[in-house]
């Protein structure tokens, strides 16, 4: 019998990824304000995605009171507002990326993106 990770299981791996990576940059003492928010709004997605999956497997006795997880499904939704919805993180992560790129082709430095690519491939 073939056994398949359902895609859950990988969101949650990365999100924890996420997190690790987050930490780091602000250990080094950067700003982070841009992985800060990729972590928060992928987290706040993922956990959505993950809820309402498990909600779809159990059918109606998902939604009913008798679980946990109708609970979980009220309690995850806010994930995505409080601490800045995630349209105004997405807006924050691109306007931070633009300005980062303008700076860079300004001063003639590789942005830190573009560093870190190259120091892992
Ligand atoms: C359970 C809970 C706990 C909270 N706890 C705290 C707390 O402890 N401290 C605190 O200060 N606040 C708290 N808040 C408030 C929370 O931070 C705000 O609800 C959140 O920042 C969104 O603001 P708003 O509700 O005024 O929605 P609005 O700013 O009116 O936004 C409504 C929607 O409009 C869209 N939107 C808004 N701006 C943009 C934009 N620029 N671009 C694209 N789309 C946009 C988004 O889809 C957003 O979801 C809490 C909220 C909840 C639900």
């Amino acid at each position: 019998m073939d056994i398949t990770v359902p895609p859950e299981v990988g969101e949650l791996a990365k999100q924890k990824e996420k997190y690790l990576h987050t930490a780091a940059v602000l250990d080094s003492g950067a700003s982070g304000g841009s992985e800060s928010s990729i972590a928060k709004t992928f987290a706040a997605e993922a956990v959505n995605r993950v809820v309402d999956r498990a909600v779809q497997v159990c059918g109606a006795l998902g939604v009913s009171g008798d679980v946990l997880l109708s609970r979980y499904l009220r309690e995850v939704r806010p994930f995505r507002i409080y601490d800045g919805p995630s349209e105004v993180h997405r807006w924050a992560i691109g306007r931070r990326a633009i300005s980062q790129r303008r700076r860079a082709i300004e001063s003639g430095e590789q942005p830190r993106w573009q560093r870190e690519k190259e120091t892992t491939s």
